[in-house]
């Protein structure tokens, strides 16, 4: 076995033991002795089948998140590809805008009435090198429009268009949020019909179904990362909180997650118009000590929180 597939077990492992401890409690309804794909709920009785378990980052790994869930390989797959890169992409440009040490970026040049194809390169001392090159341009034209080139010549620089698309970088976010989610509260939230809408929209990245409106940039300490209870009557959702790093740059996410007490739709909306009305409020969080409280295992916790859900349902 080798240190990956160790991994997967003991995660695979963990997130079963929560699922027949939720059923052997008459928690939630299913299958005992599953891992369930949060993504598309396929259910999986061990992590090797043609459709294995495997590692997922949440966040994506080279923003700074760590493998500590599973998802089926279809789902890891489909979203890195579909979803996930929309963010990764957008994060580099927002660094590259900045022109930050050890950076490169890729610009279009107009040099007289020629455009070509180049790269700014600035080193770690913060010294801005352009590049060009015969390849990615027409040589003839580049030679001759070089050699009139003169010190203190103006030249026009243009940024390449970007690949990024808005819907799908929200997506990323939702995702990140969702797996936060489920890697602290594991099956007893997430099997709701309250969190389809998740999963159709991780599932759908071309169609808009997830409401807008639904993440920001909080501006607190880092040290607040983690997934809370939105506590106000009314407002009760979900709020993963989490850093996307890169190189470069640090920066901080929100999103807002439903529970089965309201419709997201209703509560993202509601949370809106408050943010609209007021343009700066207050609300409840619960737990503050992210670490102190375990939904996983411990079954006290989880009855607890079982019992406010449904005293706030009514
Ligand atoms: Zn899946």
């Amino acid at each position: 076995m080798t240190k990956g597939d160790k991994k997967r077990q003991k995660i695979f492992e963990k997130y079963r033991d929560n699922l027949n401890l939720l059923i052997e409690n008459s928690l939630i309804e299913e299958t005992k002795e599953l891992f369930i794909c949060p993504i598309c709920l396929e259910k999986h009785a061990d992590i090797t089948s043609d459709n294995p378990l495997t590692l997922e980052d949440a966040p994506p790994k080279s923003l700074g998140g760590k493998a500590n869930t599973l998802t089926c390989k279809k789902c890891n797959n489909t979203c890195g590809h579909q979803i996930d890169f929309h963010l990764t992409e957008r994060l580099r440009e927002l660094d590259n805008a900045k022109f930050p040490n050890n950076s490169e970026t890729k610009v279009r040049i107009k040099i007289g009435n020629e455009t070509f194809n180049g790269k700014i390169k600035v080193e770690n001392d913060g010294t801005m090198k352009m590049f060009h090159s015969k390849k990615n341009n027409h040589p003839e034209k580049l030679e001759e429009e070089m050699v009139e080139l003169k010190a203190g010549t103006i030249v026009d620089l243009n940024f390449l268009k970007s690949r990024v698309i808005p819907e799908k970088l929200e997506y990323a976010i939702l995702k990140s949020a969702y797996l936060l989610a489920f890697e602290k509260f594991g099956y007893s939230l997430i099997l709701d019909k309250n969190f389809n809408i998740i999963r159709e929209q991780l599932l759908n990245p071309e169609e808009r179904l997830y409401p807008s409106g639904f993440w920001f940039t909080p501006p607190y300490p880092k040290e607040l990362c983690g997934v809370y209870f939105i506590c106000d009557k009314g407002l009760e959702c979900l709020l993963a909180m989490f850093m996307l790093e890169t190189e470069h740059s640090s920066r901080m996410f929100g999103a807002f997650l439903p529970l089965p007490i309201n419709p997201i739709e209703e509560v993202v909306g509601k949370l809106n118009d408050k943010l609209n009305e007021e343009k700066e409020f207050k609300l409840s969080l619960y737990p503050m000590e992210q670490d102190e409280i375990d939904y996983i295992e411990d079954l006290e916790n989880i009855k607890a929180m079982f019992r406010w859900l449904e005293q706030r349902a009514k």
